[in-house]
């Protein structure tokens, strides 16, 4: 053979030895070699298990799809290249065969708010907002608008309000709509969605789950009816997540329990010591006893767990001083993420809801002095000595 032949084919295309490794292999192979043309053919029409194409499936984005829908308690995910189209294959997979209208929570990340106004809308797609903590006015926006599909998340962003995902997946399934939970914030060690009769769950991997800040995923996990027409649309479309990232989503899903109990636990003891501050004018935190879906609260999530997030409005602060207040933290990081292992913040007026009017902003409980935090894994005394220091300026 000569070298430019060589250069092809040696070294490659081995068949796995008798040993497993210990770790799921990246594999970044786009296509498959079957023994004959027979079998590729049986593969390729799905009449035979095995893998054929990368954009339909492959082994690591396979082992990372079974390792979240066992998290998740679904029958099957779909990892995505990022959250954003988690959210949007969910959405295109629920209104397949159903009505295009969608019922969609006004309190959510704002990327999904600026998606179904500057994509779906425009597609044809009707929209209708409603106030997701007032069942009743879901009930009414349901039987009004007859959607296809109704959207919430878990936990809202970024003020922290807990919807009621049981008697909404209750309220969906009497109408025949499909139920969509963004469960990023909450995370499958709160809250699983599917368990509670939601259809989809849909996370973030970049955020928690994958939890060290180097990966861009989303996954999207959903029931046995609701599978088939979810891996078509991607088969077709080709969202798929690259091997890389499953593996390195995997790798931070193997200590996201630990990670997460502690950064649920420093959150308590954040928002504990931030009520106490003169120079705090209020705390968003689930865990707090004044929290306004506290009883909600104690019924879905597992006692002691409230999540890792936590807002606070500085008092009388504009702009300016939240600024200033950021800028002097030292260990707490400023970056537009959440869920890594350190502890971060971010200005909604400035990141996630930027796009809003400040009146919209207002209406939604985003002050111009309201600051997220995102509590890490540090110890949490080195957390809070950081908020000290920065709050006495
Ligand atoms: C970050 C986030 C998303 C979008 O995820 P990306 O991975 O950034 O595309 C969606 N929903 C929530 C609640 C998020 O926090």
């Amino acid at each position: 053979m000569r070298i430019e032949t060589t250069a092809v084919h040696a070294g490659d295309r081995r068949k796995p030895s008798a040993a497993i490794p210990v770790t799921t292999p990246i594999v970044p192979a786009a296509s498959y070699i079957y023994e004959d043309i027979e079998t590729v053919d049986k593969v390729f029409g799905d009449e035979m298990e095995g893998f054929a194409y990368a954009r339909y499936d492959s082994p690591t984005n396979h082992a990372l799809e079974e390792l979240v829908t066992a998290l998740e308690g679904g029958a099957g995910s779909l990892a995505t290249a990022s959250g954003m189209v988690a959210v949007q294959f969910a959405i295109q997979a629920a209104l397949t065969d159903r009505r295009k209208s969608i019922v969609a929570a006004t309190a959510m990340y704002g990327a999904t708010v600026k998606m179904l106004m500057n994509v779906f809308e425009p597609m044809g797609v009707e929209v209708t907002w409603v106030d997701i903590f007032d069942l009743a006015a879901v009930e009414a926006a349901i039987a009004d608008a007859r959607p296809g599909c109704v959207i919430a998340e878990t936990v809202s962003n970024p003020t922290l309000r807990v919807a009621d995902v049981e008697a909404l997946a209750r309220l969906c399934r009497s109408a025949g709509a499909v139920f969509i939970v963004d469960n990023t914030f909450a995370t499958p060690l709160l809250v699983r969605p599917l368990e509670t009769g939601a259809d989809f769950s849909v996370h973030s991997l970049t955020k928690f789950l994958s939890g060290h800040g180097d990966v861009m995923g989303g996954i999207i996990t959903t029931t046995a009816d609701h599978l088939p027409t979810l891996r078509a649309l991607s088969r077709t479309c080709g969202p798929t997540l690259g091997a890389f990232e499953c593996y390195l989503s995997m790798r931070g899903i193997k200590t996201f329990p630990l990670r997460m109990e502690r950064q649920c636990a420093n959150a308590v003891r954040v928002a504990a010591w931030l009520v106490q501050q003169p120079g705090i004018a209020k705390v968003n935190f689930p865990g707090l006893p004044g929290h306004p879906d506290a009883v909600l609260v104690a019924r879905l999530f597992p006692a002691g767990l409230f999540g890792a997030m936590v807002s606070f409005e500085l008092r009388g602060a504009g702009r300016e001083q939240v600024f200033a207040f950021m800028n002097r933290l030292r260990l707490v990081v400023k970056a537009t993420s959440l869920g890594d292992v350190h502890s971060m913040v971010l200005y909604p007026a400035m990141a996630s809801h930027r796009d809003l009017s400040p009146k919209q902003r207002q209406r939604l409980g985003i002050g111009d002095n309201l600051v997220r935090l995102s509590v890490g894994i540090e110890a949490v005394e080195d957390v809070i000595a950081d908020l000290e220091q920065a709050l006495a300026g």
